[in-house]
């Protein structure tokens, strides 16, 4: 089913891509998405903003398509549950990402590792034309660690230490991430609904 992915994140679409690359979504970028402000109260109304903002744009172009939608972000549990919502926005809307960690580590400073509990949490939304919108939530926890470590993933993955692996996510590999990851838990969440809404 050809998908159009309503986001312009390349970390995000190159995860999404391997991800789903053998389910029945045919994921792809739809050339003039325009973006939507993110401003619902939580991860699920922003992810239906982005797909109802991407399929009324389709319908005016009159193309009839699947459109896919995430919002994620990063809790920490001695923030509050900070960055959360925020966590593309974090550090203010002009940062960039060595700044973004630079603020979480020092909000952190002197937290003890015990204590420094976080979660990737990722909601997705899903609209078939002439189908229920289908919705699902992926998680995955882990910790915040005291530097950056690895380079691979992309946003807070140097900072994520995945605890079954004893790594952060920026040290696995891209299929070590992808099999575990928040995003893989909400995708295999989003298709069995499909499956099981289809049969
Ligand atoms: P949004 O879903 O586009 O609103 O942005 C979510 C933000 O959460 C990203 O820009 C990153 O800051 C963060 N984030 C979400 N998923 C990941 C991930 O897998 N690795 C690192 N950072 C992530």
């Amino acid at each position: 089913m050809k998908t159009y992915l309503a986001s312009t994140n390349a970390g995000k679409l190159r995860e999404l891509e391997a991800i789903l690359s053998d389910s029945e979504l045919e994921l792809l970028i739809y050339p003039d998405y325009r973006e939507t402000a993110e401003d619902a109260p939580s991860y699920i109304g922003n992810a239906i903003l982005k797909a109802r903002a991407l399929a009324e744009q389709l319908r005016e172009a009159g193309e009839e398509a699947a459109v896919l939608a995430d919002d994620s972000g990063i809790e920490v549990d001695a923030l509050g549950g900070r960055p959360g919502l925020r966590s593309a926005r974090y550090a203010g809307p002009e940062s960039d990402w060595p700044q973004r960690r630079a603020l979480l580590l020092s909000e952190l400073q002197g937290v003890p590792d015990l204590l420094r509990t976080a979660r990737f949490i990722c909601v997705m939304a899903l609209i078939v034309p002439g189908r229920e919108l289908l919705t699902s939530l992926g998680v995955v926890e882990g910790y915040i660690l005291g530097a950056d470590r690895g380079r691979g993933g992309f946003g807070y993955d140097p900072l994520f230490l995945y605890p079954a692996a004893g790594r952060s996510f920026a040290e696995l590999a891209p299929e070590q991430k992808n099999a575990v990851s928040h995003r893989r838990r909400a995708a295999d969440a989003l298709l069995a609904a499909l499956r099981s809404e289809s049969s």
